[in-house]
């Protein structure tokens, strides 16, 4: 959120608090037209023409970027934003703009606005590849996958520190437990693996992905630079609604 923006502010006394002083206010510097905007503004999976909207998305990306590397904070508090030059800010209350435009809908209107935060997270890569590139780099040292009832599982006596000690199939079949004492069985309650938690199974019994030895997939930030913005915004925009704070003032910068 930029500076100026408190939930309920409503004073003077606030805006002098949390702003700048008003002849230095930004003013938005871009346009519904602009041709890093348009694509995305009027998004649709079917028609758009995705080099341009992937054009459009790449001047956001390389905007994020530089912010990224600059030590920009995702989110603007009170004083955190203030030893940032005059263009630097500039670009980051632009950034904020923009994204305002697609998280300020209704949360809980169907999915169609929100396709283009897919778009602009994926950075340029197609969504599905985005998708299959973050998924390779998940990491969780415990697997902590959960079953309903009547699903397979397995339970390694030999591994276990407790009798109630599963494992999901996956991790079961990634490590093998050759030569141990295992059961396999029907789970009635449904239950969660424990693969990785070393309160309950020995490190011998984890599969290659989970537990302390596990290894950490190399991953880039710079990947994901468009989703930590867009994710705090969605986060901060969930908890306004929950507070029943609704966002209708600022659908578009009202002078562009
Ligand atoms: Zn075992
Ligand atoms: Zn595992
Ligand atoms: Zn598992």
């Amino acid at each position: 959120m930029p500076p100026g923006e408190p939930v309920a502010s409503n004073s003077e006394k606030d805006e002098d608090v949390f702003s700048e002083p008003k002849e230095k206010r930004y003013q938005p510097c871009f346009k519904k037209s602009d041709p890093f905007v348009e694509p995305l503004l009027n998004f649709d999976a079917d028609t758009s023409k995705m080099e341009e909207v992937y054009s459009a998305v790449s001047h956001w990306t390389q905007i994020a970027l530089d912010l990224k590397a600059k030590g920009y904070p995702i989110a603007e508090g009170i004083n955190n934003w203030k030893k940032f030059d005059a263009k630097t800010r500039e670009d980051a209350r632009m950034l904020d703009d923009f994204l305002n435009l697609f998280i300020s809908k209704n949360l809980y209107a169907q999915d169609k606005p929100y396709e283009v935060l897919r778009v602009l997270i994926a950075q340029g890569t197609p969504y599905l590849e985005f998708k299959e590139k973050m998924s390779r780099v998940d990491f969780s040292i415990k697997c902590n996958t959960i079953w309903e009832n009547d699903a397979v599982a397995y339970r390694c006596n030999t591994c276990a520190l407790t009798p109630c000690m599963s494992l999901c199939e996956s991790c079961f079949d990634a490590n093998g437990h050759a030569g141990h004492d295992y059961t396999r069985f029907f789970s009635r309650e449904g239950g969660a693996c424990d693969c990785g938690n070393q309160d309950v199974i020995r490190e011998q019994g984890n599969c290659p992905e989970h537990g302390d030895e596990s290894k950490r997939p190399k991953y880039e930030m710079n990947d994901v630079c468009i989703a930590e913005y867009i994710v705090m915004k969605l986060l901060v925009r969930l908890f306004l609604d929950y507070r029943g704070w609704l966002w209708s003032h600022r659908d578009f910068p009202a002078k562009v």
